[in-house]
């Protein structure tokens, strides 16, 4: 067997199953093909060499993926039929159909998928008035425990594989009803991409590739994180997306409350993070502030934020919390919000209010869900 050395995916080894038949109990080992989307462009070119074909092939296989969008290898037709019918022996396409799907009254649509060991993730399809922007998931749960967030919920169940995030971006694409193209791209669905950093670099490296990726520009892609500072300096050197911060309170104690990690990176560590991106990027960083009602909207928190911020090139988008069952928080009172935006703007930080959408169908910024699905409705697709 080739192996495709480097490679980051889990493995790709179904459990058995076990059929009840004549009497007799048969067991069946499932094999299930590794999705060609998990592979890099030199981890492709390593797998044609090694069958004695020329790696060039990979350039082309990823060409017809990822901007001719082909269903299958069948269609790659300036391949010869043997490396189609060796392809097709040794992987699957990686596509990503959604199991649920569901559409807000503002048009915003939830994708549900499942994906391998009975995981449920979610993306979200925004249609903007040129564009549309999809939210991506990099995790199935997350683990970093934010008091304000459905899918802290859940716990982290695992990381997304590189395939499994670019097969978002896919889904998307194809799942975009006119002809507004999908050009943007915000990781800030289920999961803290910088705790799966691996993966998500390796998806972007696919997802911006201009030769034969998905020709997204790194600068129309924003990763948003809770604050692990060390991370952010080396994705301030190894890639140019966007960054966001969610940022939530101007101190380390309110801030504690509503976001576990920030006793591990206070505040402190995360705007030295910042600068170092600010010295390579420049782009402006975001900073998410979710409101809460009587937890963070206070005039002396937005006097304490503008000045917290003052040194960093940035900008503020408050989020009127959104709130979900079970939540102990609630949205402040809309001339609170409108006071609090005021104060950062007289006090020189740019700072716009940001109106979540598709909150009718849970879609809105941490309402998200991970659950584990029964494993029986996987085995039954
Ligand atoms: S807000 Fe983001 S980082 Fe925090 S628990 Fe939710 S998904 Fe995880």
């Amino acid at each position: 067997m080739v192996s495709l050395a480097g490679h980051r995916q889990q493995s790709s080894e179904l459990p058995a199953i076990y059929l009840f038949t004549n009497n007799i109990l048969v067991m069946i080992h499932q094999t299930q093909k590794t999705a060609i989307t998990e592979f890099s462009r030199e981890e492709l070119s390593g797998w044609f060499e090694a069958k004695g074909m020329r790696g060039f092939r990979a350039d082309q296989v990823m060409r017809w993926i990822y901007t001719r969008s082909a269903a299958s290898f069948g269609e790659m037709t300036n391949i010869a039929k043997t490396v189609r019918e060796s392809l097709d022996q040794a992987f699957s396409m990686g596509t990503m159909v959604p199991a649920v799907e569901r559409k807000a009254v503002d048009g915003t649509r939830k994708f549900s998928f499942e994906l391998k060991g009975g995981c449920r993730i979610e993306s979200v399809l925004l249609g903007e008035k040129d564009h549309y922007t999809v939210c991506i998931s990099t995790q199935a749960g997350c683990a970093m425990g934010c008091s304000f967030c459905m899918t802290a919920k859940s716990g982290l169940i695992r990381n997304l594989s590189p395939g499994e995030i670019i097969g978002q971006v896919m889904a998307a694409r194809r799942l975009c009803a006119d002809d507004r193209p999908l050009t943007n791209i915000v990781l800030m669905g289920m999961g803290e991409p910088l705790a799966n950093f691996d993966n998500v670099l390796a998806a972007l490296g696919i997802i911006t590739d201009a030769e034969n990726g998905m020709k997204f520009a790194s600068r129309k892609i924003t990763l948003s994180t809770v604050g692990i500072a060390p991370k952010i300096e080396t994705l301030a050197r190894q890639s140019k997306v966007r960054l966001a911060v969610s940022l939530n309170a101007p101190d380390n104690e309110t801030r504690s409350r509503l976001m576990p990690i920030s006793r591990t990176y206070p505040i402190e560590d995360i705007l030295t993070a910042c600068r170092a991106y600010n010295r390579l990027h420049r782009d402006r960083i975001t900073f998410e502030y979710i409101l809460i009602r009587d937890v963070n909207d206070a005039p002396a928190q937005a006097r304490q934020l503008a000045r917290l911020l003052s040194p960093i090139r940035g900008k503020v988008n408050l989020i009127p919390y959104n709130p979900h069952p079970g939540s102990p928080f609630e949205r402040p009172y809309a001339g609170t919000i409108e006071n609090f935006h005021n104060i950062l703007i007289e006090s020189h930080c740019t700072s716009m209010i940001r109106w979540s959408k598709g909150e009718d169908i849970d879609a809105a910024c941490g309402q998200l869900a991970a659950g584990k699905i029964k494993a029986a409705a996987v085995e039954a697709r």
